[in-house]
């Protein structure tokens, strides 16, 4: 599984980090940085924060 955030999309809100805190996370900057080949078994947690995105800029290729 790879996760690809479009960074020219993302305003760093963090709700994927509320949503998948395994896979993103808000640096100290509040600057978003993500696993982008987390492990198969957090998929659903990754699709929760694709659906809670506001601005729809995570993706996944499977
Ligand atoms: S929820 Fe979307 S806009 Fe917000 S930090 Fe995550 S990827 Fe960026």
């Amino acid at each position: 599984m790879k996760v690809v955030v479009d960074m020219t999309l993302c305003q760093d809100h963090g709700q994927c980090a509320i949503a998948a805190p395994e896979v993103f996370r808000m640096d100290e900057d509040s600057k978003l940085v993500f696993d982008a080949e987390p492990d198969g078994s957090l998929s659903d947690a990754v699709q929760d924060a694709i659906d809670v995105c506001p601005v729809q800029a995570i993706f996944l290729e499977r």
